[in-house]
């Protein structure tokens, strides 16, 4: 079934906007500094230095046989070049058509923490969460804000941080933002509880601050353990600061979008934060576009792997 607008977030129903602007250049996560918060993730082993994935602990999804090469890039994708190690796709993906994007998740949960790779289940991470004191954010937050959804979701979003209707609810994307992303899903005929939607930091930032490279890399066990017991088809990606975390890169939201990147093996699409288009409507339209791309690839990989093995 074709995705269909959602009643009153004007997602599809625009007629035609003009092109977006891309979102405005953002000087700390684009520094190569140390106190990129990439580079810590990297310095922190977290990146192998080949960029092979294989070894990741996620496991891969439908593994028909693997391209020989990237699938074709549409001559306006491939002008935009990407930071990273190139994604190759497999047969069933590279049919979509659509650019191959990175291929990142190289960090293994048993690596970073053994302790988070042993919680057998998501409420087991959710505990552990609200007892964290990894980093200093718990001392300010009010609540911890483990994530929420289907237990086996086939779409994961990831956002970046609570905010404050977050905190105070210990649940993500509950504010403004959070209905948005609620239209958003259901014009891909997707409800709230279909997905598992979490953050790449489980407590906020005081006074919404941008997250600290240590936070996110504190966070990051329990990002990927969740990831790893979900075993979603597709990652939703929502703005810049998490897809950069994901793919481990600080190639511009804009050239991110638009293309299939892998994150352990899984299909990743970037796609504008819920709260960008609050401040821009013209970023609805290109978020349709991701959105329905995301729907695609769902659907294709349910038709590559009808039935998904959680052995
Ligand atoms: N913004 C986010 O990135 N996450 C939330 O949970 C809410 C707002």
């Amino acid at each position: 079934m074709a995705p269909s607008a959602p009643d009153d977030a004007d997602i599809a129903a625009q007629s035609a906007p003009p092109p977006p602007p891309p979102p405005a250049p953002d000087a700390r996560f684009d520094a190569q500094s140390s106190t990129d918060w990439r580079e810590t993730l990297r310095q922190a082993g977290t990146r192998r230095p080949d960029g092979d994935a294989g070894a990741a602990s996620l496991p891969a999804q439908p593994t028909p046989a693997r391209t020989s090469s990237p699938a074709p890039v549409s001559p306006a994708a491939s002008a935009a070049s990407l930071s990273g190690v190139p994604a190759v796709l497999p047969d069933w993906l590279a049919a979509l058509g659509v650019p191959a994007g990175l291929e990142a998740g190289a960090a293994r949960v048993q690596d970073l923490s053994p302790d988070v790779s042993a919680l057998p289940s998501l409420e087991a991470v959710a505990q552990h969460i609200a007892a964290c004191q990894r980093c200093g954010l718990h001392k300010t937050a009010r609540n911890p804000v483990p994530g929420e959804g289907h237990p086996r979701a086939e779409l994961l979003c990831v956002g970046e941080a609570p905010g404050a209707n977050e905190d105070m609810q210990g649940r993500p994307f509950v504010g403004e933002a959070g209905q948005l992303l609620t239209k958003i899903l259901a014009a891909i005929q997707l409800g709230r509880d279909d997905v598992f939607i979490h953050n790449v930091l489980k407590h906020r930032p005081p006074g919404n601050r941008d997250p600290n490279p240590d936070e996110v890399l504190a966070c990051q066990p329990y990002l990927l353990r969740q990831i790893e017991l979900v075993r979603p088809r597709v990652i939703l990606a929502l703005g810049r600061f998490a897809a950069q975390t994901l793919l481990q890169t600080g190639t511009a939201i804009g050239a991110l979008r638009g293309r299939i990147h892998r994150f352990h093996g899984v299909p990743l699409i970037v796609t504008y934060h819920p709260a960008a288009l609050l401040r821009n409507e013209a970023w609805k339209r290109p978020t349709w576009e991701d959105v329905k791309l995301a729907r695609r690839v769902l659907d294709a990989a349910r038709a590559a792997e009808p039935q998904r093995s959680f052995e």
